[in-house]
């Protein structure tokens, strides 16, 4: 049995739902007849869904009824487009478009609700951010069964069982394992696909959680350990983990093989095809993991196991990220001595953001400078410029410390292998930096010597990429 996970891309409008449904269908005709063969379908909510729920609920609290409204009413018809354009002569149709206005219509009295309240809790946010998942599953499913392939959407509310942490729950693997044998097996065993929502949980008492932004992933490498899969497929939209973002550079290549470790350190640095929870589920029961391009089914993609095979080849990755803003602490109080003060102030910083559940990509210091540079993601800046300030009184005029702000930064990191070249990646990496004449703004650097991470201008960024890639000898 094979958990395949579908992005919100892959079900980004009308024909890729259709896509998906060709892939799912193909698989389904090749198990026919094998012992639990049947695929098992995880998926995301469309894409941009979750950002518009998250962004209604953000308004609902604010009183702006205009705008919530105006969500609710995109999302519905965002919904009933793929309903109406993929359903159309389907038993299901009715049904399934009752099932979007329903859910849709549960969504606008809970944003009521919020704005009543005036503020919303990070328990209640997961339960907006929910819908998505459930809307695109339900769909999904019919559109399935619509292709003569028997599937039901299960919303995995009752099946991952989750701490209440809510915004980043972690799954209680023994509770869920029992769940998916208990509610998932018996369909596989009847041969119908199971089609689950991504992304949320539950707590055993029944409370809606999330797993995170991107958890979808994390969801497939849950469900496949407690289903004893036989490979988890995270299906992107492109070939695998390739060595920079093929956007940028078209002649990037894939890495066909990686283990465990090197694949979750790559997504660790960013790969943005993998969230870096997906590893741990799956190494604990040994089961490979394949990251493969639904706009491309046939291209054999990335294999993450144990022990990749020796003949394989071992190359770098640039790992490149937009949508940053770098903020900078700095201190003029020369009297303090200044290793102190920034472990001190970083420290608090760290800590404080992490309160918040602000993520902090990258982070390094200058002790001659008394500074302390912190990349957060743009849509967090001002949340994050609120916390330091409150922190360390920055609008005191006695206070001894200041903020500024770098908008619009990019990072970009090369994760290197031992051994790789003899210069060494790090060097290696300054130099073709150097000679092109980008500006870093900060650096931080791995323990290990083979992976280092540089922020830049961001309309540097694509140039610089590119200009690596090349330098690092990765074209062929
Ligand atoms: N829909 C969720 C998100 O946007 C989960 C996912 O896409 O993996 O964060
Ligand atoms: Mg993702």
């Amino acid at each position: 049995m094979i958990v395949n996970k579908f992005g919100g891309t892959s079900v980004g409008d009308a024909g890729r739902f259709a896509n998906v449904a060709d892939i799912v269908a193909g698989q389904h005709a090749q198990t026919l007849g094998a012992v639990r063969g049947v695929p098992v379908v995880v998926v995301s909510a469309m894409a941009t869904v979750t950002n518009q729920l998250l962004d209604g609920a953000w308004a609902a609290a604010d009183g702006d009824v205009e705008t919530f409204q105006s969500t609710k009413a995109a999302l519905l018809d965002k919904h009933l487009q793929v309903v109406d354009a993929l359903l159309r002569g389907s038993p299901d149709r009715i049904e399934v478009g009752g099932f979007v206005e329903d859910r849709l219509g549960e969504l606008d009295r809970l944003y009521r609700s919020i704005a009543v309240l005036g503020e919303v809790t990070v328990r209640g946010l997961d339960t907006v951010a929910s819908f998505g998942e459930q809307l695109s599953s339900t769909i999904l499913a019919a559109v399935l069964r619509d292709r003569g392939v028997r599937a039901e959407a299960i919303h995995a509310a009752e099946v991952v069982v989750t701490d209440d942490q809510f915004g980043q729950a972690a799954p209680l693997m023994g509770r869920t394992r029992d769940r998916l044998q208990r509610r998932v097996l018996p369909l596989i065993d009847r041969g119908v696909v199971p089609v689950i929502t991504g992304f949320i949980g539950a707590t055993e008492r029944g409370v809606t959680t999330t797993l995170g932004r991107g958890g979808s992933d994390f969801s497939a490498a849950i469900i496949g350990a407690g289903l004893d899969a036989d490979e988890v497929w995270i299906w992107s939209d492109v070939d695998g983990i390739l060595t920079a973002d093929p956007n940028i550079v078209p002649q990037a290549r894939t890495l066909s093989e990686l283990s465990y470790t090197e694949a979750a350190n790559l997504a660790y640095y960013g790969a943005s095809v993998l969230h870096p929870k997906t590893i741990r589920p799956v190494i604990e029961r040994g089961i490979p993991l394949r990251i493969v391009n639904s706009f491309s089914p046939t291209h054999p993609g990335t294999l993450i196991v144990e022990t990749p095979s020796e003949g394989r080849d071992l190359l770098p990755a640039i790992i490149s990220t937009t949508g940053l803003s770098l903020i900078a602490i700095g201190s003029h109080d020369d009297a303090r001595g200044s290793g102190g003060w920034t472990l001190e102030t970083a420290a608090r910083a760290l800590q404080r953001l992490d309160e918040a559940g602000v993520y902090v990509p990258m982070f390094s210091q200058s002790f001659s400078e008394h500074s302390l540079n912190l990349v957060v993601r743009k849509q967090d800046q001002a949340r994050c410029l609120a916390i330091l300030c409150r922190e360390f009184a920055t609008d005191r005029e006695d206070s001894t410390c200041s903020l500024g702000v770098n908008e619009d930064v990019a990072t970009i990191s090369v994760v290197g292998v031992p051994g790789w070249n003899e210069m060494g990646i790090v060097s290696h990496a300054f130099a073709a930096l150097g000679n092109h004449h980008t500006r870093v703004i900060a650096v931080a650097q791995a323990a290990t010597e083979y992976s280092v991470s540089f922020c830049v201008p961001e309309d540097q960024m694509t140039e610089a990429v590119r200009y690596l890639h090349c330098e690092l000898g990765l074209e062929r």
